[in-house]
C-alpha cells in the first residue's frame, strides 16, 4: 500500500441548453460551428448602459440539476459580480453567484469497480453566465470571440470525497449522464459545453488535514481528466518524496504530450471583490414552484436502473451498463417497446452490439445514427428467441444487418439461414455422419466421452451451423444409444 492518498474535488461547468443567453435575448449557437461574434448583443458585449433580465428556463434547468443532484434548494438566491479583467469578458466582471447559490449540499452515488456503491457530496450548484473564447494566434496577439459570453452555465463543485482517478471517472460520467438525462447539456466535452476541472492534492497516511491542493484546467475529454489527475497525484507524491512542496498552482494538461504543464502559481487566494449584483433581483425559490418542478424531473439513471432490475429482472451490472448511457437506455426501450424479451434484449445490447460497436469504432451515444435501428434489433431478439435461426447464426445476421441495414427477417429469407429442427432431416444426416465417422462412435463407446462434441461439430457442419443444436444432441444420443444395446 502506498502512504499516499489522493485528494480529488470536482469543478463542472455546464453550459444550459437554452435558446437565448442567461440575462438577454441573444440566441445560442453552436460554438464551434457558428462564425465567430455572429451571436451578439450589447449585452453579450458588455456596452455601457444595458441592463441584465434573468433568463427563467435557464434558472429552472438550473434548479433541475440541484435537485437531480439531491440538493437542497435554499428559498432564495442571488447574483454577485465576480471581478476581474481578461479580454474573455468585456464587462471587466462575471455575473455568478457566491454567497447565496441555487443549490447545497447533494450528492452522487458512484459505483466502485468492487460494485460498492459510493457517495461524493456535492457542495454547491450555482448559476453564471459563460465567457468569450480566446483563440492566441502568436506573436502576441489573440482573436476573441464573444458568442459564448453570457450563455447560461451552471457550475456544480463536488466536496473533496473523490479518491483516486476511477472515482473521478465515475462521478464525471454519472454526473454527465444526469445532465444528458434531465435534456439540458448534451454532455460534449470536445465543444466546451461541459467542462471538468479537477482540484488534486495527496495525503500522507500520518497526515491530519489536507495539503495544498492544485487546479487542472484544459480538460477535454473524460479520459484526458483520468489521464491527468494520474499524472499529476505521481508529480506531487515525487515533489513530497524528495523533500520539495507542493505549490498552489493553476496547471493545463497537453494531451498530445500527456503531461501536465504549470499555467501559473498562485501565490494569493484571487481577489474577486465578490459584491451583490445592483441589477438584478434576488431570486425567490417558491416551494410550490421546487415541488413542481421536482414533480416534472425525467426517471434519472439510479430509478431506472432499480426498475430494470426490480420490473424486468435484470441484473444489476447490466442494469447499470445499460442506464449508463442516456442514449443506450433509450434505445433499450425502444427494443423492448418493439416486443422483445427484456433479458435477451439486454444480453444481445451488452454483449453482441458493443463488441460489434467496439469493433467498428462507433460511439455508444450515436446509438441512434446506426444501420441497426431498435425495430430490427427487436426482431432479431425474436427470430433467435423462437428458434427460427440459433444463436451463432443470429450473430451473422447481426453482422450482415450492420453492412445493409437491412431487417433480419429480410436478410434470413434471402440467405436461407432459417434454422432446421426438422427431426426426420437431421436424423437422416445424423446416420450419414455416424455411418462415415465409424471410428470416433466406437472409442466414444469405449469410454472417451469428449468425442460426442466432435459429432455433433460434423453433424451441425453438413448443416453449415443452421441445426437445432437442442436436436441434434437429442438425436445423436438416441442414435448412438440404439447402437449400445
Ligand atoms: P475555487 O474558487 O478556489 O476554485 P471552489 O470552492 O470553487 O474554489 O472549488 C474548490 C474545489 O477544490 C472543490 O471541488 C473542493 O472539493 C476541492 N478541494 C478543496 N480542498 C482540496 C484539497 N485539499 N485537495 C483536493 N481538492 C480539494
Ligand atoms: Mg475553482
Amino acid at each position: 500500500m502506498s502512504e499516499w492518498t489522493p485528494i480529488i474535488g470536482l469543478e463542472v461547468h455546464a453550459e444550459m441548453l437554452t435558446r437565448s443567453k442567461m440575462f438577454s435575448a441573444c440566441p445560442v449557437v453552436d460554438s464551434v460551428e457558428a462564425a465567430p461574434n455572429t451571436a451578439v448583443d450589447p449585452l453579450s458585449l458588455g456596452m455601457p448602459g444595458t441592463l441584465p433580465v434573468i433568463n427563467q428556463l435557464a434558472m429552472e434547468y438550473g434548479l433541475m440539476v440541484g435537485l437531480a443532484l439531491n440538493c437542497e434548494i435554499p428559498p432564495f438566491n442571488q447574483f454577485a459580480r465576480k471581478s476581474y479583467f481578461y479580454p474573455d469578458l468585456p464587462k471587466g466582471y462575471q455575473i455568478s453567484q457566491y454567497q447565496y447559490p441555487l443549490a447545497v449540499n447533494g450528492y452522487i452515488d458512484i459505483t466502485l469497480e468492487n460494485g460498492d456503491i459510493k457517495r461524493i457530496g456535492i457542495t454547491r450548484a450555482h448559476m453564471e453566465e459563460d465567457t468569450g473564447k480566446l483563440t492566441h494566434v502568436g506573436h502576441g496577439a489573440s482573436l476573441v470571440d464573444y458568442n459564448r459570453a453570457g450563455v447560461p452555465l451552471l457550475e456544480i463543485v463536488s466536496e473533496p470525497d473523490i479518491r483516486s482517478s476511477a472515482e473521478a471517472e465515475a462521478y464525471a460520467r454519472k454526473l454527465r449522464a444526469i445532465l444528458q438525462y434531465l435534456g439540458v447539456n448534451h454532455g460534449d466535452m470536445s465543444k466546451g459545453i461541459l467542462r471538468f476541472e479537477a482540484n488534486v492534492s495527496v495525503m500522507h497516511k500520518d497526515d491530519k488535514g489536507f495539503r495544498t491542493r492544485t487546479e487542472i484546467k484544459n480538460l477535454n475529454s473524460i479520459r484526458s481528466m483520468v489521464r491527468a489527475i494520474d499524472y499529476e497525484i505521481a508529480r506531487q507524491i515525487k515533489l513530497y518524496e524528495s523533500g520539495d512542496t507542493v505549490k498552489p498552482a493553476t496547471l493545463g494538461w497537453d494531451e498530445q504530450n500527456g503531461k501536465i504543464l504549470i499555467q501559473r502559481y498562485k501565490e494569493r487566494a484571487d481577489e474577486y471583490r465578490y459584491f451583490p449584483e445592483p441589477d438584478l433581483p434576488i431570486v425567490e425559490m417558491q416551494p410550490e414552484y421546487v415541488e413542481s418542478v421536482r414533480q416534472k424531473l425525467p426517471e434519472l439513471p439510479d430509478a431506472k436502473k432499480a426498475r430494470f432490475m426490480d420490473v424486468l429482472g435484470l441484473s444489476e451490472y447490466d442494469a447499470r451498463q445499460l442506464v449508463a448511457e442516456q442514449a443506450i437506455a433509450h434505445f433499450y426501450e425502444d427494443v423492448l417497446a418493439a416486443g422483445a424479451d427484456a433479458k435477451s434484449a439486454a444480453n444481445w445490447i451488452l454483449v453482441s452490439l458493443f463488441s460489434l460497436f467496439n469493433k467498428e469504432g462507433v460511439d455508444r451515444e450515436t446509438v441512434n445514427d446506426t444501420p441497426i435501428s431498435a425495430a430490427n434489433l427487436a426482431e432479431l431478439v425474436k427470430l433467435v428467441d423462437s428458434g427460427t435461426i440459433n444463436k451463432g447464426t443470429g450473430e451473422k445476421v447481426l453482422s450482415m444487418m450492420w453492412q445493409t441495414g437491412d431487417s433480419p427477417q429480410a436478410i434470413v429469407e434471402r440467405e436461407g439461414l432459417a434454422q432446421v429442427s426438422d427431426e426426420a432431416v437431421i436424423g437422416a444426416e445424423v446416420d450419414k455422419v455416424l455411418a462415415a465417422n465409424a471410428g470416433l462412435v466406437d472409442r466414444f463407446l469405449a469410454g472417451e466421452q469428449k468425442l460426442f462434441g466432435a459429432l455433433v461439430g460434423k453433424v451441425m457442419g453438413a448443416f453449415k451451423g443452421r441445426a437445432n443444436a437442442q436436436v441434434v444432441n437429442k438425436i445423436l444420443q438416441d442414435k448412438i444409444n440404439e447402437r449400445k444395446s
